[in-house]
């Protein structure tokens, strides 16, 4: 019983409690421990990853409470893809590192965690999208927000009314992390809401000191004259400091949210800007007309749709430089030739910066100065050596050419992924290192020239000097010449085929040799690490070199796409006009109509026509006419060509949409509701400069509520907004408005009636029509002729009703048995050529049911 009671108590080994210190430091992350050549994961963050990743759950010896310790691991090299999977999941990550060679540490090795890598502080390019920001966005309770990138290193911020603009900024920015400071409103729920993908949490914010201590006084007092703007910074900076040691801003700017096109969180989504409604980059705008060739340059242009100007001047010397490379094909191509060959400048420079660029990052970042060099040559040239206008982000651009002298001179043509294992520095760059080298070459050769002499001392011919990593160097003899062996070789070890031995002047040469090879990366490795440090404390200016760089890749890669599909350049003024001759929809002509797109010309004038009431068949072409309206303006607005023979546009300063029905049954609303908010959005915040597209306002509810509600909008938004409107609805009864109304004129999208199915013409023309031809939809969409029959019967029992037109809430299946009219009248609309068999017998059955036939009779 003594025995029992004093057993020894048990207790973590000395690596899990360095592992439980590590999570103790970082309690809400999962902290990746590095074992030899895995990451492993212990206890609860082992089963959380294990589910995430979809790795196995195994365990790793047994606690102080006699329990198995769960564990999961990742190997080391394919680490940085489960990482990313990670991320994308919400998480934060510790990386907990061996602070030493293992070889080289008795007991056991120190391990410390060296950054935590959370989704919207993150450098790693695997988790990072190259073609698009990524965003830590902080929110206060009074509206402040401020957005870093901190791969890039810059941060913005600025405020707004916490209301429909503030979340459409904030959709806009589409961050991986939001941090919502905990107060009076509910923002976390508002921002989980409309931005499902981002990993939303609390955080405090805790004065603005952390202003000064994370940025330059001049960028610190720029945020605080803002000072919402100064406190949604502090939360992001605080932030960033408790879990980075480092991280650089070359860039901290206030933005005025307001001073460009405002762009709702519906228009961004509905009109798939960036990304379709089903979540894809292929089919949205951006994806068509993204012929960037730098990274930097697709996220400008990324940056660029999703925050057009308003600023007429600005906007033209876009369009200038769009033109300048369209008019020139053979420029555009060199210019574009040129950029290909420029790597991520603006991210790897704040990889140099924070110290995490390899030799081979370094080389990136050499040959991309030596294109950009090129670059400028090229564009000057074209411009007799003063850049113009077109070209103001280059013309006092810092080439850095002293940065690409530095690295042509250090780094090899092809420096290695690594920096461990050497061959990084060009002969010439650090004396010490090419002695070392010279040394272990000499080394070498004195090896070969001993192998001649043992070989000729001993009268071996097969005799050899080997090397491995184990063993070191060796002479190997084979069984047969064992009986030559002399006296003072020492043998090492057996072989199948032989004996390995060693002799005094080999273990000797063997020690120059690895001690200098050792040193050499010893030095290399040290010199490489001053190299990037001295690079690193340049980064702002090569920041500032890749911004101008993405300016060009951005204009020269708009001018392609519009020499390419047939894009022209618009003209911008301050009227409240909108003239688009022969417009089209840049992604439906591409991806779904084919070559068979049918140009459409839209006129709005401000003290004109501005309400353009459209009606006409489903299927005809009303949504896209009207997304395409909504396309050109932004796309003009942003500097790019739009999709036209002619375009001429006075400057929008909002863009409303409400169109479709896009699926917020997950975050609590009903379909309706999402109508209603959307129309509530239009109608609080549009004024007589915005241009608003309606797509069948008041369908989600009964046809008298529904008609009515379309009805007051529409006369709302003609009378009292003023903006330039494009309203499609099916309600017939409305062309009757637009009669009334001066500034509105009817419109519908013309279909040939062919017996009764139709043909669409997809042709915008001017009057109302008064029909939707739904039922040849039906047929389109396959609903079963005994449908389509009812359907069509009744259509005409409504349609003879037309004092009171329309009939809504008929009672359609009042009673169990219908009056033998109604079984006649569906018989008679039956299309019984184009019945299968068991249409038809489907048919039968439920004609008999109508006539009230009973099962038994
Ligand atoms: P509904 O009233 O049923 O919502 P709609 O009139 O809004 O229909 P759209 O959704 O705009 O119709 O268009 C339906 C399809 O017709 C598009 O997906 C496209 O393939 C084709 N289409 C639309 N406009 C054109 C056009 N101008 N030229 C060729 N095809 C077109």
């Amino acid at each position: 019983m003594g025995r029992r009671g004093t057993t020894r108590k048990r207790e973590h080994t000395p690596v899990m409690r360095q592992f439980l210190r590590a999570k103790g430091q970082h309690p809400d992350a999962i902290v990746f421990f590095r074992l030899g050549d895995f990451y492993e994961m212990f206890y609860e963050d082992a089963a959380r990853a294990a589910e995430i990743l979809d790795i196995a759950l195994t365990s790793r010896g047994t606690g102080p409470d006699g329990r198995k310790i769960p564990m999961a691991g990742v190997p080391h090299h394919a680490a940085a893809g489960y990482l990313a999977t990670l991320l994308r999941a919400g998480q934060k990550v510790a990386i907990c590192e061996q602070m030493a060679e293992p070889a080289s540490v008795r007991g056991v090795v120190p391990r410390e965690v060296v950054r935590v890598v959370t989704p919207g502080l993150c450098l790693e390019p695997d988790a990072l999208d190259a073609r698009a920001e990524n965003f830590l966005v902080g929110v206060t309770q009074d509206g402040g927000i401020a957005a870093l990138e901190l791969s890039t290193g810059t941060l913005r911020a600025c405020a707004l009314d916490v209301g429909p603009q503030w979340v459409g900024e904030l959709v806009r920015l589409d961050p991986a992390e939001v941090l919502v400071e905990p107060g009076e409103q509910d923002l976390d729920a508002l921002c989980g809401q409309s931005l499902p993908t981002a990993a939303v949490r609390r955080v405090e914010v805790e004065g603005d000191a952390v202003l000064r201590d994370a940025l330059t006084e001049d960028q610190a007092t720029t945020l605080q004259a803002d000072p919402r703007a100064a406190c949604a910074a502090s939360l992001v900076l605080t932030y960033a400091k408790a879990h980075l040691a480092d991280s650089p801003i070359h860039q901290a700017v206030l933005y005025d949210a307001g001073s460009r096109l405002v762009l709702d969180d519906a228009a961004v989504r509905n009109l798939e800007l960036v990304r379709t409604l089903d979540g894809e980059r292929r089919g949205s705008l951006l994806h068509l007309i993204d012929e960037t060739k730098t990274a930097m340059g697709a996220r400008a242009l990324r940056a660029r749709l999703l925050e057009p100007l308003t600023d007429i001047e600005r906007i033209r010397r876009r369009h200038d430089a769009v033109d300048s490379f369209f008019m020139d094909a053979r420029c555009r191509d060199q210019v574009r030739a040129a950029l290909g060959a420029i790597g991520d400048l603006e991210r790897l420079a704040v990889r140099t910066a924070v110290g995490l660029a390899s030799p081979r990052d370094l080389g990136v970042i050499r040959d991309s100065l030596s294109a950009a060099a090129t670059l400028y040559e090229l564009l000057a040239a074209r411009t007799g050596g003063v850049l113009d206008d077109s070209m103001a982000s280059m013309r006092d651009v810092d080439l850095c050419g002293d940065a690409l002298s530095l690295l042509k001179n250090a780094l090899v043509e092809e420096p290695p992924a690594i920096d461990r294992q050497g061959g990084i520095f060009r002969e010439g760059y650090v004396a010490e290192l090419d002695e070392l080298r010279a040394l272990s070459t000499r080394a070498k050769d004195v090896l070969l020239d001993l192998e001649q002499r043992e070989r000729a001392r001993t009268g071996i011919g097969s005799l050899k000097i080997r090397f491995t990593k184990v063993f070191g160097y060796y002479i190997e003899i084979t069984k047969s010449k064992l009986d030559a062996v002399p006296d003072d070789y020492v043998r090492k070890q057996t072989i199948a085929n032989g004996e390995r031995f060693i002799t005094a002047e080999l273990a000797e040469l063997q020690d120059r040799i690895l001690h200098a090879d050792e040193r050499a990366r010893a030095i290399e490795s040290a010199a490489f690490v001053k190299l990037r440090r001295t690079l690193g404390d340049e980064a702002a200016r090569l920041h500032r070199l890749a911004r101008a760089i993405a300016s060009v890749d951005v204009s020269a890669a708009l001018a392609e796409a519009a020499s390419a599909r047939g894009y022209v350049r618009p003209t911008v003024d301050g009227s409240r006009d909108l003239f688009l001759e022969d417009s089209r929809h840049p992604t439906v002509e591409c991806y779904a109509a084919g070559d068979g797109f049918v140009p459409n010309s839209i006129a709005l004038e401000g003290d004109g026509t501005r309400f353009m009431l459209l009606t006409g068949p489903n299927m005809s072409g009303k949504s896209t006419a009207m997304r395409q309206a909504a396309l050109a303006v932004i796309m003009a607005q942003a500097g790019s060509f739009v999709a036209a023979k002619r375009a001429q546009l006075g400057i929008v300063d909002r863009v409303y949409t409400r169109v479709g029905a896009s699926d917020h049954l997950a975050r609590g609303q009903s379909t309706f509701m999402v109508e209603m908010t959307e129309a509530s959005a239009i109608l609080r915040g549009a004024t007589d400069r915005s241009f608003v597209i309606l797509d069948e306002i008041g369908r989600g509810t009964s046809t008298y509520d529904g008609l009515a509600i379309a009805w007051a909008v529409a006369e709302h938004l003609h009378d009292v907004t003023a903006c330039r409107t494009i309203f499609a609805t099916h309600y017939h009864e409305l062309c009757a408005l637009a009669d009334r109304l001066p500034h509105a004129a009817n419109f519908n999208v013309a279909a040939k009636e062919h017996g009764d199915s139709m043909i669409l013409l997809h042709q915008l023309v001017p009057g109302g029509s008064n029909r939707s031809y739904g039922l040849a939809v039906a047929r389109l969409a396959g609903v079963p002729p005994i449908v389509l029959a009812r359907a069509k019967s009744k259509l005409q029992e409504l349609e003879t009703d037309t004092n009171e037109a329309p009939k809504p809430q008929l009672p359609l299946f009042g009673g169990s048995t219908r009056p033998v009219s109604e079984v006649d009248a569906t018989l008679r609309a039956l299309d019984v050529e184009r019945m299968t068999p068991v249409d038809a017998l489907v048919t039968l059955a439920r004609l008999r049911d109508l006539a009230g036939v009973d099962d038994d009779e």
